[in-house]
């Protein structure tokens, strides 16, 4: 960390074109970790653009540096454009390229310099020039805290950074109460408080302040769609997208259902299965030492960490549901381990 960050301070001490940009489907951490950063970017005199492959939830648009966030789809050529003069690329919260879909060629082609900075397992050292990888911590948002603490350059800390990194640790621990969450990153969170970070406000303003539509999403998904294996620690929660159309979805709308379902007494696995954007999207999630990450990745093309993984399904919702059940039984020895 010292020495990267010795260098990319090096690197930082003249005006420089920066594209920032995090993997598709944007959550609060990649969203806080890359809108953290561009503000501090900007602070030093550097022409900042975040790029997301695509849109996210609505929850997050209030950040600091939201307006100018630019969507890779539907803006290809400008951002192409952008990306093509860049001097310097951040690469956030992924640690492979496939995680940035059709945005991936333009950053392969680009000859600037590509800077990781992420939390998730094996990272790919083939694309970026300087890695900050940790797959210890909590958020990549607090990985650029570490980072700006690594260059000795707190000091920049303003508001605006603060609320952006302070979005990014709070959704990534589940409100600081995941094991990544460490002595450490209750510093850091002291710290972006004491800079002017509005806990409670952001606390509101990511948490409670769904659509009523929302609201009743949940409630149909926890009383009609909700499929529990308590012989096997297990429990499915699946969405149609007619289903989603009746509760009038929106981007965002879902996330964090599938803790619900991992609420439950004696759950160790449980799985969220959308159909949205005409994919079948998979959100898995564990307690203790049943990893989701390998599973994940083996059976839905995806990846991510050991007790919160993502991937996507080829097939029907349906069949989607039969394939997690067979999963389900397959892993039955490992989910009735009392751990
Ligand atoms: P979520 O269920 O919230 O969409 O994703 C949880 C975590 O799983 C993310 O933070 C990310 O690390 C990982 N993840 C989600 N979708 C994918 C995917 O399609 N591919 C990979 N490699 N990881 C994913
Ligand atoms: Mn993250």
């Amino acid at each position: 960390m010292k020495e990267n960050a010795k260098e990319l301070k090096k690197v930082l001490n003249s005006p420089k074109k920066i594209v920032i940009t995090t993997h598709r489907g944007p959550d609060g951490d990649a969203m806080g970790s890359s809108l953290g950063l561009c503000n501090f970017l900007m602070q030093l005199g550097h022409t900042v653009n975040v790029i997301t492959p695509n849109e996210y939830a609505n929850f997050l648009h209030w950040l600091p540096g939201n307006d100018d966030v630019i969507i890779y789809e539907g803006n290809e050529d400008k951002a192409d454009a952008i990306t093509a003069n860049a001097d310097l690329i951040f690469l956030l919260d992924f640690s492979h390229l496939s995680r940035i879909a059709t945005f991936a060629d333009a950053v392969k082609k680009s000859n600037a310099t590509k800077v990781m900075i992420d939390h998730h397992q094996d990272p790919d050292r083939e694309i970026a020039e300087l890695i900050f990888s940790d797959t210890t911590a909590c958020s990549t948002a607090q990985l650029v805290f570490e980072v700006m603490e690594a260059m000795e350059m707190t000091s920049y800390l303003n508001k605006e950074i603060a609320e952006c990194l302070y979005v990014g640790i709070m959704t990534d621990t589940g409100s600081f109460k995941y094991a990544s969450t460490t002595a450490k990153t209750h510093h850091v969170i002291a710290e972006l408080i004491n800079a002017g970070a509005e806990n409670a406000k952001i606390h509101d303003l990511i948490y409670d302040n769904s659509s009523a539509n929302r609201i009743k999403l949940l409630g149909y998904c926890l009383n009609e769609k909700l499929r529990l294996y308590p012989e096997n620690n297990a429990a499915i929660i699946s969405l149609t997208a007619e289903e989603l159309e009746r509760f009038e979805f929106k981007k965002g709308d879902t996330e964090g259902f599938v803790n619900y379902a991992l609420g439950i007494e004696g759950i160790k696995f449980a799985t969220f299965i959308a159909e949205k954007d005409g994919m079948v999207k998979l959100s898995l999630r564990s307690k203790g030492d049943f990893k989701v990450n390998g599973i994940a990745n083996k059976y839905f093309s995806g990846g991510g960490h050991m007790n919160a993984s993502g991937g996507i399904s080829e097939v029907s919702v349906d069949e989607t549901i039969t394939k997690v059940e067979q999963i389900i039984n397959e892993y039955k020895t490992k989910l009735n381990k009392t751990n």
